[in-house]
């Protein structure tokens, strides 16, 4: 299924509970802006996209994606996504998501600095603090994002820090923003573990990718809990025993590929997927796990870090097989809530203590999954994104109302 009629599926399991009109929904499957162009490097043309899905709730708010499979759908899902995200978390932000198709692995750095220059040059009337903030996503990181922002000072001729999250320390970046996502999503997972109460003393874990996101998860997730497999786009390893993460990360970080791991059995992305354990972490892409997977799907809980790797109907078998999924929208908002941190910061141009960015990063996850699993936990027919998207949408439709829209 694909990604947008994913999203329409979602969409339609929580219009009943939430009363949502004809022009409701219509409104939520429309989106605000959809601008595309072609980025020159070195005379090859490549697509890019900056999308606004949802700005009731305040300026665009959302990552750039650098990957050879990006898509305009890809980037419209993302950004209903953001819209989603942002508003479970009460961020003072809309949705938002750009893109390029490109395979960043093929190009030099100079090439590299070239299209996040061009990127910003196509697109920076259309961002901006008030407007639409960027922020990394797939294979973009601070470095990218210090020459974006770069690009776009120099152009508007002054400094606006707080027109892209995720940047370097030194140019108004937040320390907690290089593994935010992962931070949250184990807070998410502990929240979710305390409320389930597995009669377990050690959890298992298996984890798809091992980019920022995976990688730091286990990272923070090691010794306490056993990690049997992890895998990145090369492939996969198991270990019943465990992994030792600090020594899959060095194999990793020195080869390029998880399956450099000596000692541990090689397994493919398919086969890690359905692998008995208690906790599968999906931190790759989207469309993971679909209709021709959920059902032979061994984990207890699945825990989305990346965005979208359930489709809508492999959430409804998952769902009657009493698989528990925890949604995108609250796993993996860490990295957004920290960006929040930066982007008040910047804009307050003071320098807020790291004690308070902390408290406010973990009160708001926690909120966020209290909301979540209160709701489904008293909604019967709801499985945990309904519970999610059912908060989210209220609010975005709220917004909505009060500016006279609807
Ligand atoms: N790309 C991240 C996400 O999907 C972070 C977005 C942001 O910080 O704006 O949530």
């Amino acid at each position: 299924m694909s990604i947008l009629a994913s999203i329409e599926k979602n969409l339609e399991k929580i219009s009943d509970f939430l009363n949502l009109s004809n022009r409701e929904m219509k409104l939520l499957l429309s989106y605000k802006a959809v601008h595309h162009a072609k980025l020159d490097v070195n005379g090859n043309k490549y697509d890019a996209w900056r999308i606004i899905h949802n700005n009731a709730l305040g300026p665009g708010k959302g990552g750039i994606r650098f990957h050879s499979k990006v898509s305009e759908e890809e980037v419209k899902a993302l950004a209903f996504w953001m819209s989603l995200k942002n508003s479970l978390m009460e961020l003072p932000y809309g949705g938002a998501k750009g893109g390029v198709r490109i395979d960043p692995k093929k190009l030099s750095e100079e090439e590299l600095q070239q299209l996040s220059r061009a990127y910003i040059r196509a697109f920076y009337k259309y961002l901006g603090q008030d407007k639409d903030i960027p922020a990394p996503d797939v294979y973009t990181n601070p470095k990218i994002m210090a020459y974006m922002l770069d690009e776009f000072e120099k152009l508007k001729g002054k400094h606006e820090p707080a027109m892209i999250t995720g940047k370097p320390l030194i140019l108004g970046g937040s320390p907690l923003r290089g593994d935010a996502t992962s931070r949250g999503g184990k807070i998410i997972l502990e929240e979710f573990l305390k409320h389930v109460k597995p009669k377990k003393k050690t959890i298992e874990v298996v984890i798809q990718g091992f980019g920022n996101a995976g990688m730091n998860i286990a990272k923070m997730l090691f010794p306490n809990y056993k990690i049997i497999a992890v895998s990145d786009s090369k492939g996969g390893i198991l270990l019943q025993d465990g992994l030792n993460i600090a020594d899959v990360i060095d194999v990793k970080q020195s080869t390029g590929a998880v399956v450099n791991y000596e000692g541990a059995t090689k397994i493919s992305n398919k086969e890690l997927l359905e692998l008995e354990t208690d906790v599968l972490i999906l931190a790759a892409i989207e469309n993971q796990i679909t209709l021709a997977n959920a059902d032979r799907i061994k984990a207890k809980y699945i825990l989305e870090l990346a965005n979208g790797p359930v489709t809508a109907d492999a959430d409804s078998v998952l769902h009657e097989r009493g698989i528990d999924v925890i949604p995108d929208i609250l796993a993996n908002a860490g990295g957004v809530v920290a960006s929040y941190c930066e982007w008040a910061q910047n804009r307050a141009g003071n320098i807020l203590p790291e004690e308070y960015i902390l408290n406010t990063f973990e009160s708001k996850m926690r909120s966020a999954f209290m909301k979540t699993f209160a709701l489904y936990s008293k909604q019967k027919d709801f499985d945990m994104r309904s519970s999610a998207y059912a908060i989210a949408i209220k609010r975005i439709i709220a917004a909505e109302k009060a500016r006279g829209h609807l």
